[in-house]
């Protein structure tokens, strides 16, 4: 006997007021296209989402979709039936002839024509439970089961004995749009995900340094892209050829600024690429003083860099084992792991300044061409859909 629907429950949402709408049309279009390789179909009752007619061989498959899709807080198998209490009884009776150990019943009565009180009516349900299996027990306080009831205003009930929970958040898109500078650590991955949870979509941007940095380095940040696709809509990535660049900094600058400098490169970059491509905030992997180049002093003369975008750094307070914990949750940590190298390891100074000034950096910086490499890096980025 299995479940012929599934509710999906959404929440913050409520709190949005006239916007309500705009959230809701959002989240349903994510669902759609989350799940637009399935046969489906889906409506909306009273705060809540309802898919049904879906191939029972999609199941599994399909939770686990639904799971990836902020805004929604949880999911469960249901049984839907007419509001009709012999075909409630009828079916009340299949489920406890499967069920085993103790249970408690919880009815939800948001119809309020349905004439039984809800704790009437858990209290009449039970009893029918106890008949159809003798081997079952009831526990109000911590049952094996919960078998709640919820009579809706749509003349249908639903049954139901678990919940789901998914990542909760807003829908993807609804915050705008982030460009997220993606490298191939833990960190960034971390970062786009806890980004879009809050409802921003994402492109990403990587600098590579071929042929210091591998093939496989790149591969790896496509893998990252793809896993955090699950997540957000498409994400186009922007390859940043970086190799000129670093080159440059390696033969001119002072050895302790060299990771300075490149980080104020990248931004620069990253900034005009966002400009272009209507984003509105630069995302980092960053948490403060994780190593020398996430000091206060570095990150104040790195982000003096960036004109007039806001940097988020959702990660700025957070331990790396919490970050890490969080990528295993969401599936990047195997990838990041991989042992190819980030353009930064590249050239790496032995002792990398902890506490830069602008200043200095900016006389560094006037030993190369900065705009003419800039110019040159930009031209030559490769754009993967
Ligand atoms: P991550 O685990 O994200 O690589 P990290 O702890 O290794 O971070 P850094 O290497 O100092 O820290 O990088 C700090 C942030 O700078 C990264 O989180 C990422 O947002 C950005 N970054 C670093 N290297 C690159 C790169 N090659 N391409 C794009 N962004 C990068
Ligand atoms: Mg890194």
């Amino acid at each position: 006997m299995k479940e012929n629907v599934i509710i999906l429950r959404y929440g913050e949402l409520h709190l949005k007021g006239n916007n309500r709408a705009f959230f809701e049309n959002a989240l349903l279009k994510n669902i759609k296209q989350s799940l637009k390789d399935f046969s489906f179909e889906l409506k909306k009752i009273s705060g809540r989402y309802v898919i049904s007619n879906y191939n029972e061989n999609d199941y599994n498959l399909i939770i686990e979709k639904l799971k990836k899709i902020f805004g929604l807080v949880s999911v469960s198998p249901a049984f839907e039936l007419s509001t009709d209490k012999e075909e409630i009884i009828t079916k009340c009776m299949e489920i406890a002839k499967e069920l085993t150990g103790s249970f408690r019943i919880s009815t939800k009565r948001a119809d309020k024509k349905f004439p039984v009180k809800s704790d009437e009516f858990s209290a009449f349900i039970g009893e029918i439970f106890l008949n159809a299996n003798s081997n079952l027990k009831v526990d109000l306080h911590n049952p094996d089961t919960n078998i709640i009831i919820e009579i809706r205003e749509n003349g249908k009930t639903y049954i139901l004995t678990k919940i789901i929970y998914a990542h909760g958040g807003m829908p993807v898109g609804t915050a705008g749009k982030g460009l997220l500078m993606l490298s191939g650590g833990i960190d960034s991955p971390v970062a786009g995900y806890m980004m879009a949870k809050r409802g921003l979509s994402l492109n990403a941007i990587h600098f590579h340094s071929f042929p210091y940095t591998s093939l496989q380095a790149k591969e790896k940040v496509l893998k990252l892209k793809d896993i955090l696709e699950d997540y957000t809509s498409k994400i186009k990535l922007f390859v940043v050829p970086f190799t000129k660049i670093q080159e440059a900094i390696h033969i001119n600058c002072y050895e302790e600024y060299m990771i300075t400098i490149m980080r104020r490169i990248m931004l620069r970059i990253a900034e005009r690429v966002a400009k272009k491509y209507n984003c509105g905030t630069i995302i980092t992997g960053e948490s403060l003083g994780q190593v020398a180049s996430q000091t206060l002093e570095s990150i104040t003369v790195t982000n003096s860099v960036v004109e007039n975008l806001p940097i988020f750094r959702p990660l700025i307070g957070m331990d790396k084992s919490e970050i890490m914990k969080i990528s295993n949750e969401i599936g990047t940590y195997e990838t990041s792991i991989l042992p190819y190298e980030d353009c930064c390891t590249v050239f790496l100074p032995k002792n990398p300044v902890i506490k830069p000034t602008i200043k200095k950096a900016q006389v560094e910086e006037g030993k190369i061409n900065l705009d003419y490499l800039i110019d040159e890096a930009i031209n030559n980025i490769e754009i993967i859909e």
